[in-house]
């Protein structure tokens, strides 16, 4: 099982250079598996992503780096979606 990409997510991201806040949708679609975890219900799949976005400050561009987690649970079904690292 694995989920249908690619996935529209909006995410208030805070520019690390300019420190922006604004939100983006981000269009994931490069989804690697990290691991499984078996549940009462079903199993929960973790994956990661990094994705790419221009910050939106006409004044900065700078080029933002996300890395973050999706959770599958249960199957076929979006979770969660956390950031873990802006930079
Ligand atoms: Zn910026």
């Amino acid at each position: 099982m694995s989920l249908k990409t690619p996935i529209n997510h909006d995410f208030n991201i805070k520019c690390p250079k300019c420190e922006h806040k604004l939100s983006y949708n981000l269009r994931l679609d490069d989804l690697e598996k990290v691991s499984s975890k078996e549940k009462p219900e079903d199993t929960e799949t973790k994956y990661k992503f990094i994705s790419y976005v221009v910050c939106k400050n006409p004044l900065c561009h700078y080029d933002i780096e996300l890395k973050g987690y999706i959770f599958e649970y249960p199957a076929d079904t979006i979770n969660t979606i956390e950031l873990a690292s802006i930079k």
